[in-house]
């Protein structure tokens, strides 16, 4: 889908920027003993709702977050950053989801203008940061500054950056909440397995970590990401 096509986010429906310092050392140390699903469960009771930024790529273990959250009382919204660049895969793959999870998705989409100048002057190729912070970036970052936590389904096992992690983190004015950090790689497949969910279609033709169409090759863990570039990360978990 085009973002020209859908309408941006209304901001003025967006609930006031509420962030509060936590005892992040406290908090760790809580949730650290818990196991993944039980995080999700007292994380919900923990924070407000509206308070709580949830956001999924629909990529190759992204359903394993979302299955935690779409068995809590309370549901919450999922918001996907729509490049406009996703794999027809990932759209499909999205929509399966949201039918099998019953998930409200929330299209973040970028500027038109910005978004039809890195279409014609394909800046995936001569400058994806800047493609990156348009495409992504801009418009995402407009919610995280309405919210207190973002959610997101970082794992240890990704990258060597993502190592030193932990389950709460403060980050660029958001709280973030990495509840299913130190679950390791075999047992997303078990976790999916488990529950009948379905994998990515791209992951059993070699695509392990899956973006934008233009910055996404076959390759092992996330080395198939901006192959073109020495970029390793779009920018929104720095
Ligand atoms: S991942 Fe690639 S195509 Fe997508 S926004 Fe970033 S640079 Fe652009």
């Amino acid at each position: 889908m085009s973002p020209d096509d859908q309408p941006a986010i209304d901001q003025s429906s967006l609930s006031a920027p509420q962030f509060q310092t936590v005892d992040m050392d406290e908090m760790n140390r809580r949730y650290e003993k818990m196991a993944p699903e039980k995080r999700v469960e007292i994380f919900m009771k923990d924070f407000e709702a509206d308070d709580i930024l949830l956001s999924s790529s629909f990529g190759t273990t992204s359903a394993l977050l979302l299955h935690m959250f779409s068995v809590q009382e309370f549901r919450l919204p999922v918001y996907f950053i729509d490049t406009g660049f996703h794999f027809r895969e990932t759209y499909n793959y999205r929509e399966q989801l949201v039918s099998l999870l019953g998930l409200e998705i929330r299209d973040v989409v970028p500027d038109a203008e910005g978004h039809r100048r890195a279409e014609s002057e394909h800046l995936w190729w001569f400058n994806p940061d800047l493609c990156c912070r348009i495409n992504k970036n801009e418009p995402f970052g407009e919610l995280k500054r309405v919210h207190r936590v973002w959610v997101s389904g970082l794992m240890h096992w990704q990258t060597p950056r993502r190592q030193s992690l932990k389950i709460f983190e403060e980050s660029d004015g958001i709280l973030k909440f990495h509840p299913v950090l130190d679950i390791q790689e075999e047992e997303v497949w078990k976790y999916l397995e488990r529950h009948n969910l379905p994998q990515h279609p791209l992951r059993s033709q070699g695509y392990e970590s899956i973006g934008c169409r233009h910055c996404t090759i076959r390759g092992e863990k996330r080395s198939g990401r901006w192959p073109q570039s020495v970029k390793t990360e779009c920018g929104l978990h720095l």
